[in-house]
């Protein structure tokens, strides 16, 4: 595995090269579910790209960019023994200037959610997928389910901007108490933890209530937030795969999402019917 922290030699392979290319762009700190998103690329591509890039403009004043947890050794040698062939760890001047160019996440799908809470979030995001995109120049680029609105606004942008890359959706990752495996897990104590199974347990139980053919969204709702009780909830919220409010659960068609804080810890989790 090659590591390349330069972005002109990263140009330079890929504009050079024929083959195709995988692309998992993350935040380091990698667990299972960037690992299953590495498998998937290698599967199904030639080269296989990974960065590791914790992208500044994606967190708002206050949020953890300063204590995001940093693992760069033990990330090497996952990507290492995953097959990675190129691991890109820029340094923020090699990807940002200043008074730049930037990218606006859509008006309404960019701010319910997470953008609601969140707003600038997925500009950010949106920008440093852009310029990721334009260097490592992927045929195939591989996000997880676990950041469904990110995923949604990643192929609408590539729709938008015609952009010539084939987007990748992958299953979201659990461990095997059922929580969802997530970088910012790290920050969780054993007792925020334990706590934190309410969450998966709330999208179970939404599933049960479902496989019993029960499609009301109010009731599925007011399940989640039984289960859920005693967690400070954000939001609990089910809609369609544009994003758009659902008057019942449509079977392939129906995302439900909950965030959740733990302690200081934000954590988001969801369920595709
Ligand atoms: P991050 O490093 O958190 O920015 O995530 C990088 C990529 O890994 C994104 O496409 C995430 O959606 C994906 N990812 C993170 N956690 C999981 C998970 N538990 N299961 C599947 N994909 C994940």
């Amino acid at each position: 595995m090659k590591i390349i922290t330069d972005k002109k030699e990263l140009q330079a392979f890929t504009k050079s090269t024929t083959k195709s290319i995988g692309f998992v762009p993350t935040m380091g700190a990698l667990h299972e579910g960037h690992i299953s998103l590495i498998k998937k690329a290698r599967g199904e591509n030639e080269i296989v790209i990974v960065s590791i890039f914790v992208n500044p403009t994606q967190f708002l004043a206050g949020e953890d960019f300063a204590k995001y947890p940093k693992k760069d050794e033990a990330d090497k040698k996952i990507c290492t023994l995953a097959g990675v062939d190129i691991l890109f760890m820029p340094d923020i001047n090699m990807i940002y200037g200043s008074d730049e160019v930037t990218i606006k996440a859509p008006n309404v799908r960019g701010f319910v959610l997470d953008g609601f809470k969140r707003p600038t979030h997925f500009d950010g995001v949106l920008q440093i997928v852009l310029k990721l995109f334009n260097l490592v120049r992927p045929t195939n680029a591989y996000f997880g389910r676990k950041d469904a609105q990110q995923v949604i606004l990643i192929k609408q942008m590539v729709e938008n901007l015609f952009l010539p890359i084939n987007i990748v959706d992958c299953p979201l990752i659990r461990d095997l108490n059922g929580l969802a495996l997530s970088s910012r897990n790290a920050y969780l104590s054993d007792s925020e933890k334990k706590e934190a199974l309410k969450i998966s347990a709330s999208l179970q139980n939404a599933t049960k209530l479902i496989v019993g053919g029960n499609m009301n969204i109010d009731e599925i709702k007011n399940v989640m937030f039984a289960t859920l009780d005693g967690i400070k909830i954000e939001y609990i919220e089910v809609v369609s795969l544009e994003l758009k409010q659902l008057k019942k659960v449509e079977l392939k068609n129906t995302i439900i999402l909950v965030a959740v804080q733990i302690g200081t810890t934000r954590l988001i989790d969801n369920l595709w019917i």
